[in-house]
């Protein structure tokens, strides 16, 4: 069986990229980060999943880009936005993509697994630069170059599964695929209860997209989402 890393945050479209990887019929390394973020419940949730969903293995991995912040979900002093304007969003966090692509790229050599999974979307989160087709096709050959592949003439495979899709499309792939969304967490700013705030643009993307998809939202909101 071919092995895959597939790296989990404990949100949606990442657990759909397991489900994915998993009908495509790979063994599944599961990675997440320990990264400094504000809320842990993407932890908890990401391990949760991974059991769910069949994963081998599952790691988190701690390393701190608090230390730097730059980003309203990795600084106490940058409020998380009620709605995200044009450009670049707070909530980028700066490299963030290319760190933990490097590092499932170091785990991967290390399993001999050439292929990772990430839920990268250029519909809905445009904004993040790390997300795009062009960084992400210019990664597998950064990592090629860096690693045995180049001398032993082998590819690393980066799938994005989820590059061109909805979160409409999103949510029906995954639910014909057995996921079982309401283990997941998408809010920027969940209560101390790790429900969803309902009113960041994570939350609103995520409830417009079960709408759109026609199946029943299982989130809890500490509000009512704005439709
Ligand atoms: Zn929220």
């Amino acid at each position: 069986m071919k092995r895959a890393i597939v790296l989990l945050s404990g949100g949606l479209d990442s657990a759909t990229c397991l489900a994915k990887a998993r009908a495509e019929g790979f063994e599944c390394y599961a990675l997440s980060f320990d990264y400094g973020q504000r809320h842990r419940n993407e932890i908890t949730a990401s391990q949760k999943i991974a059991e769910a969903l069949g994963a081998k293995e599952f790691r988190c991995f701690k390393l701190d880009l608090a230390q730097w912040g730059g980003s309203a979900l990795t600084d106490d002093s940058i409020d998380v936005p009620e709605y995200e304007g044009a450009g670049i969003p707070v909530t980028y966090v700066p490299a963030r993509n290319m760190v933990f692509l490097s590092l499932a790229v170091a785990w991967g050599e290390v399993l001999g697994a050439h292929d990772i999974f990430i839920g990268v979307n250029s519909v809905d989160y445009s904004g993040y630069p790390d997300c795009r087709k062009n960084f992400i096709s210019s990664f597998a050959e950064t990592a090629r170059l860096g690693t045995c592949a180049v001398d032993e003439n082998w590819k690393w495979t980066i799938h994005t599964p989820l590059q061109e899709l909805s979160k409409a499309e999103i949510i029906k792939l995954g639910t014909s695929l057995g996921v079982d969304y309401s283990m997941t967490t998408s809010c920027y700013n969940p209560d101390a209860d790790g429900h969803a705030c309902g009113h960041c643009d994570s939350c609103y993307l995520r409830h417009r997209g079960f709408a759109e998809a026609g199946v029943e939202d299982p989130t809890v909101y500490s509000v009512n989402v704005k439709n």
